[in-house]
């Protein structure tokens, strides 16, 4: 991908990937809505929990750690007359690696070319964190409204939620102010109206019943990743990465799907093997189980772990991510 790539707007993306896509919409009402709604909030806010409330299905990857999400995101939330095209941003934080600039700009991107911004904070932290108000700053400079989201009002007392409502609103950056737990749904149906009733009138974009336009492949590597994670906790090393080599459809309705873990060093392929090839083997359990009820079919899994090193300096891989090298 090249910089051209980048500075693409979505809607031509879109209607690439329509071109592509030979499946018949759904009748559309008479009177579609449709918009993009950029997530955008500092690490660990909650993005990605909120983004699959909203569509109501697992589109992107949520991990306790930080930085999961690589790339956008786009899941299709569909309320009433309106297709709201929700693009998930990388955690925005001060970039300092080559990596961490890619993910900064490709979040961006994701906002400015969207019809709404929304900012995610997380509310139960006892202070506004840098970050936060590092995109704040990045808002009011460019003159851009947006909707400010509390979220995890499941953990805070109503009144402290109430000062940090007042002290966010006192950088008038925010149109409106709302307050929901992403985990529990508190919330997110007043968020669905308040979106739906923004968006421009249009025509949708996507078919009524599509969810992602995440490659299968890329999400099941998603999937790999997520539970690499979760597996893995702190051991992990940071430039892990997965991805799909293959994907091989049968005649039984089943798949075949091969995927390689790259790290960057032999500890840490050890580490990910784990004793006897222990750990590799309960991370494909894991991930061949959650793809089989997203395929919903039955699923072969082989995963290969390997090093490569300087991944994060190779801009292929840069290209596969739809992140700019150069950023
Ligand atoms: P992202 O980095 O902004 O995409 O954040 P994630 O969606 O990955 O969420 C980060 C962590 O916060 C995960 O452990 C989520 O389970 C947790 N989380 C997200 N929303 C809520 C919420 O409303 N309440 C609570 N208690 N936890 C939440
Ligand atoms: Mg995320």
């Amino acid at each position: 991908m090249t910089d051209q790539d980048d500075q693409k707007p979505a809607r031509d993306i879109v209607s690439e990937f329509l071109e592509k896509s030979a499946d018949a919409a759904e009748p559309a009402p008479d009177n579609p809505r449709c918009g993009f709604v950029a997530l955008v909030g500092a690490p660990n806010a909650g993005k990605s929990t909120l983004l699959n409330a909203l569509v109501g299905a697992k589109v992107s990857i949520v991990s306790p750690k930080v930085q999961t999400t690589r790339t956008k995101v786009l899941g299709i939330g569909m309320h009433g007359d309106a297709q709201l095209l929700f693009v998930d941003t990388p955690g925005i934080f001060r970039p300092k690696k080559r990596l961490e600039r890619a993910m900064v700009a490709a979040a961006w991107g994701g906002a400015d070319d969207a019809d709404l911004v929304a900012l995610l904070v997380d509310a139960s932290r006892r202070d506004v964190d840098p970050d936060t108000l590092d995109i704040v700053a990045r808002l009011k400079d460019a003159k851009r409204q947006a909707v400010l989201i509390l979220n995890k009002i499941d953990l805070i007392p109503r009144e402290n939620l109430l000062l940090l409502a007042e002290r966010l609103n006192a950088e008038g950056a925010f149109t409106d102010i709302f307050m929901v737990s992403a985990l529990t749904g508190d919330g997110v149906k007043d968020l669905l109206d308040a979106f739906a009733a923004r968006v421009p009138e249009g025509p949708w974009l996507y078919p009524g019943d599509q969810l992602s336009d995440m490659p299968e492949r890329l999400l099941a590597a998603e999937v790999t990743r997520e539970k690499l994670f979760l597996q893995l906790h702190q051991e992990l090393p940071y430039a892990t990465t997965v991805e799909t080599e293959s994907w091989e459809e049968f005649q039984d309705g089943s798949v075949k799907i091969s995927q390689t873990i790259y790290v960057q060093r032999d500890n840490q392929k050890a580490i990910v093997l784990g004793k006897g090839g222990s750990k590799v083997k309960a991370i494909g359990a894991a991930s061949r189980k959650e793809l089989e009820e997203m395929l919903d079919r039955r699923v072969h899994l082989m995963l290969f772990v390997k090093v490569r090193e300087n991944w994060t300096d190779d801009p292929e891989r840069y290209r596969q991510w739809g992140l700019d090298y150069n950023a």
